[in-house]
């Protein structure tokens, strides 16, 4: 693939990185222990009465959910990154060929072409 392509895909996946980190941190605290390991904030609404202790608990199910989500699409978008580095990117993990630019425009982090996501 020519280079400006692919730094054009770079600074894509660059956007959609910072935009995900972004979102995981509003959601979630990131674990100081564990390098990109997110953990789901558990929210405090006060514990008055079991109803709300409901609602906190079932927020905290769709925020980690959520969170798992984010940082699934985040891992993803991170090793397209790594293999630009590498510069293997835009080459099927699964069959080596090339994967279409067409499917790289609409998920630059792919890692297989469209033959082999069947
Ligand atoms: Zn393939």
């Amino acid at each position: 693939m020519e280079k400006e392509k692919i730094e054009k895909f770079k600074k894509q996946l660059e956007e959609r990185k910072n935009k995900l980190e972004e979102e995981l941190s509003s959601i979630a605290k990131k674990d100081p222990l564990v390098k990109n390991d997110y953990d789901a904030k558990f929210p405090d609404y006060g514990t008055q009465s079991s109803d709300e202790e409901a609602f906190e608990v079932a927020s905290y199910e769709s925020n980690l959910s959520m969170e798992q989500a984010l940082e699934i699409k985040l891992a993803e978008i991170k090793a397209a990154l790594e293999r630009i580095e590498k510069g293997t990117y835009g080459r099927c993990e699964n069959c080596q060929e090339e994967i279409d630019e067409k499917r790289l425009e609409a998920m630059p982090e792919a890692k297989i072409c469209v033959k082999c996501n069947k």
